[in-house]
């Protein structure tokens, strides 16, 4: 690691307070991530503290950790299952209404050292915790780790992080975009910056367009709470879409330091537009995916016709600088969906001249960076065997190794260490809302259509993102 990068790096932390620790995330995502970190001997000395809004959760606290923690050690060496077994020895719950005066406050006094506090809360709950905090004197070196959806327009992102700035510094606010921890995504950099291959053809001359896709076969998986209020454009495009989208098109950085990275990540997203007028949203009807039924999107519990939410969109992002000027960005997530399919496709311009003799048409070449499972591989056309003049469609293809830390791991890492590298900046939060926000706006006044796919399709049928024959092409 270079010099710069190390000297942004700040000293590490050794107790995680986890506000929410009944919650959802918490425990789905948040402990097994935590859990590998211990295991992989990267939080040494680890003070983990759950606190939460009921005295007796259902799952206590402690069942909680040992057991998450539990399935963590069966595939770890015996350093990793001893340094789990300590941490779960030690941890502690507190029972505390965040919302309620000097409660959080006098918790955070109790602890002893600086504390990263991960707020695992209902961002209503986040928000208003992080207001009553501005009244109180926070241990030097305290952390605050946000999680998503940060602010729900860009005035309202503006607002908290005028809150947040109250009460510590910028380098000490982790906004959490877990896909920043996925290896794959990350390694966007790593593919265009290590590889002289690429780079040279990484611009308008070359490149038709960009497509960033993440299709789920997902349906609502009981947070429809949530989703209702979300969807599809505000729950993935707005965040980790925009995220992948500005480590596709940035500039090169000096230092992989986190000061010349995010820079770079927030001048491409302050060229970055999307014209309301290209934008699409569908919801889906009842289908199958596989042999599971799925009822009619307004028919799953917890959903409000009133809301109108779509479960599927898709917007094109134009980038006006001298690199990308004319090639669409377009993005798209969806849930209950046929497949699943989640990677970047950078699809290049066509040859300015084939040969005349060749038989069959040339198709571009295409690169697709897979999220899941990590995959690179690149579509080409060449002579293949038969006939010595026919171009034939051929697939590169390299798996990837999965995630070491889990993409939760690696922010928590980040957290832990003081480097805020993996985490969203406070002025990329609110121009990824800007980013979005005329296109829900359109949404909202009605002016673009809501379609309709059933689940298990690969989406409205005239979409073009709809209908991706790369791999049925390939012979
Ligand atoms: P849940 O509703 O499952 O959990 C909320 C947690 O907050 C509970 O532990 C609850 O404690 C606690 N809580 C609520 N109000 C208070 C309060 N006044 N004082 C103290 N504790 C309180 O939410 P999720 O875990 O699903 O989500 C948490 C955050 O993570 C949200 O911002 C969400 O958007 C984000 N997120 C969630 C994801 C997921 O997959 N779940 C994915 C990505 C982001 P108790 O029940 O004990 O009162």
């Amino acid at each position: 690691m270079s010099q710069k990068v190390q000297d942004s790096q700040h000293s590490t932390i050794r107790t995680l307070l986890i506000l929410g620790a009944s919650g959802d995330l918490t425990g789905r995502l948040l402990l097994p991530g935590v859990a590998r970190l211990i295991a992989a001997g990267r939080a040494k000395g680890l003070t983990l503290i759950g606190a939460g809004g009921s005295q007796n959760p259902q799952e206590s606290w402690q069942q909680r950790v040992d057991r998450v923690f539990g399935a963590a050690a069966e595939g770890c060496n015996a350093s990793g299952r001893a340094a789990l077994a300590k941490v779960a020895k030690t941890t502690a719950y507190h029972q505390l209404d965040v919302t309620a005066e000097g409660e959080l406050a006098a918790l955070l006094a109790s602890l002893t050292g600086p504390v990263a506090i991960y707020f695992a809360l209902p961002p209503a709950v986040s928000q208003r915790a992080c207001e009553l905090l501005t009244a109180a004197d926070l241990p030097a070196g305290t952390r605050l780790v946000m999680e998503k959806p940060f602010g729900s327009s860009a005035a309202s992102a503006h607002q908290l992080n005028a809150t947040l700035a109250a009460l510590v510094p910028e380098s000490h606010i982790h906004r959490v975009d877990h896909f920043l921890g996925k290896s794959t995504v990350f390694n966007i950099l790593g593919l265009r910056f290590a590889n002289r291959l690429l780079e040279p053809l990484w611009n308008s001359d070359h490149i038709q367009q960009v497509e960033i896709i993440f299709d789920e076969d997902l349906t609502l998986e009981n947070r429809a709470g949530y989703y209702d209020r979300a969807g599809a454009l505000r729950d993935m495009i707005q965040s980790h879409l925009l995220q992948i989208m500005a480590l596709v098109a940035m500039e090169p950085p000096a230092t992989l330091g986190e000061q010349d990275v995010r820079d770079g990540i927030a001048t491409v997203l302050r060229a970055s537009t999307a014209a309301p007028a290209k934008s699409r949203r569908a919801r889906y009807t009842a289908g199958k995916i596989g042999r599971r039924k799925v009822p009619d999107y307004l028919a799953e519990a917890g959903v409000e016709a009133k809301n109108n939410t779509e479960t599927l969109a898709e917007v094109e992002v134009s980038i006006a600088n001298w690199r990308w000027a004319g090639v669409p960005f377009i993005l798209r997530s969806g849930k209950s969906l046929g497949r699943s399919r989640k990677e970047a496709v950078i699809t290049y311009k066509s040859v300015p001249h084939l040969p005349t003799g060749f038989r069959g048409t040339d198709s571009p070449t295409k690169l697709h960076i897979g999220f899941g499972p990590d995959t690179l591989q690149l579509d080409l056309d060449v002579n293949g065997p038969g006939d010595l003049f026919t171009l034939n469609r051929v697939r590169l293809e390299a798996e990837l190794a999965g995630d070491s830390l889990l993409p939760y791991g690696e922010v928590l890492d980040g957290v832990l260490n003081g480097d805020p590298l993996l985490s969203v900046r406070g002025d990329t939060a609110e121009l990824c809302w800007q980013i979005v926000e005329p296109t829900l706006d359109a949404w909202h006044a009605g002016k673009v259509p809501m379609e309709e796919y059933p689940a298990g399709s690969s989406g409205p049928a005239d979409w073009p993102t709809s209908n991706d024959h790369s791999a049925t092409r390939i012979r």
